[in-house]
């Protein structure tokens, strides 16, 4: 069984091969992080065109890459949702291209579940299991009872993590995307600055990110009118001291009461080095629970795990057709239903 996956909801055009769901046999990645720099985030209309540009170019190197030829397809899955309307459909209409052409199968997949699938590709889902997701658009803990099974039991109320990471970038300074600059500010500096955590209600799964961004904000601007100097690696590393300290408390509460064998870690944050210290230094040596956290190349956009998540939709008999269309507000919750 070969999947071709292609990944369009933001600024990564993305192709990719998975065999028998769980195998990388191409993988291929063209980030527009440069043409975004400039105006500090992303630019939907500029977002859609640069995909356009290389949709062709990129599935093409897959199909290279992997040396196939598109009758040895079993499927191709596509991202149809959530994500910027312009964007997602791009590679929708490329995916519906290529499937009526060649007369494959059409799949569309939920851009959170590649997310979570990616770490199929490392380790074999045990079920149950919880998966805590930190994006630039998601911050969520899910419980999967099996396959295709997801239940959100906490999400942001506010902010998403990646959200927050990039808005205290920004405040500092710091070129888009913040994520990585911060992380790597934050191992160069001492926590010393208190900053507030979200715990929110007792035994609530839920997160909440603002008032922490809105905290950072106000206690640079505070410093500077009284002529205090804070060192920004100490400001990084006192706001991420305050977001892995929510995190791993949240999700060690809810392995506790879910009675998980296995803990997955998904999305872009994923790729933070303290907050996958942390995860290990928690939960690594814990009896009867699995901790899988991917390789960075596999926690950002890719369209491996968008091929990952289409194989077991795939297994399931789950199939789109050429209506298939753009969602991007598409909830995990209801997809697992179809
Ligand atoms: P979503 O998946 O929710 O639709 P997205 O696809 O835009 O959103 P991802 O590509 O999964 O988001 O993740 C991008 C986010 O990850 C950005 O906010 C970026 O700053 C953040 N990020 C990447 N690397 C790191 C890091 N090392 N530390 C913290 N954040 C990081
Ligand atoms: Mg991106
Ligand atoms: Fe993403």
């Amino acid at each position: 069984q070969y999947i071709l996956g292609i990944e369009t909801s933001c600024d990564e055009t993305a192709a990719s091969i998975i065999k028998n769901g769980r195998e990388i046999v191409a993988n291929v990645v063209a980030s527009q992080i440069e043409s975004h720099k400039r105006f500090g985030g992303v630019v939907p209309e500029i977002a859609s065109r640069h995909h356009v540009e290389q949709l062709t170019i990129v599935f093409e190197e897959a199909m290279k890459q992997a040396d196939l030829t598109f009758a040895d397809l079993s499927a191709i899955a596509v991202t149809e949702g959530p994500g910027l309307v312009g964007a997602l459909l791009t590679g929708i209409n490329a995916a519906k291209a290529l499937a009526f052409a060649h007369g494959i199968p059409l799949i569309g997949v939920h851009h959170i579940a590649g997310h979570i699938y990616a770490n199929r590709l490392i380790h074999e889902l045990e079920f149950p299991l919880l998966a805590l997701v930190v994006s630039g658009g998601h911050t969520e803990l899910v419980y999967m009872r099996e396959h295709g099974d997801f239940e959100v039991i906490g999400e942001t109320l506010d902010d998403a993590a990646g959200e927050a990471y990039d808005k205290v970038a920004r405040t500092l300074g710091l070129p888009y995307p913040g994520g990585p600059h911060i992380d790597k500010l934050a191992h160069e500096g001492q926590a010393s600055i208190d900053l507030p955590r979200a715990w929110l209600s007792e035994g609530s799964f839920d997160f909440s990110f603002s008032g922490l961004k809105s905290a950072v904000i106000n206690t640079l601007h505070n410093a500077k009118q009284k002529g205090i100097e804070l060192d920004p690696k100490d400001v990084a590393a006192s706001f991420q001291a305050s977001v892995i300290d929510v995190l791993v408390t949240k999700t060690a509460q809810a392995v506790d009461k879910y009675h998980v064998k296995q803990l997955l870690l998904a999305g872009g944050v994923a790729a933070n080095k303290g907050l996958r210290t942390a995860l290990e230094s928690e939960f690594s040596s814990r009896e009867g629970l699995t901790l899988t956290i991917p390789p960075l190349s596999l926690c950002t956009d890719n369209a491996a795990m968008i091929a990952a998540a289409g194989s077991i939709l795939y297994e399931k008999g789950v199939r789109s057709d050429l209506a298939l269309n753009a969602n991007p507000g598409l909830e995990l919750t209801s997809y697992q239903q179809k």
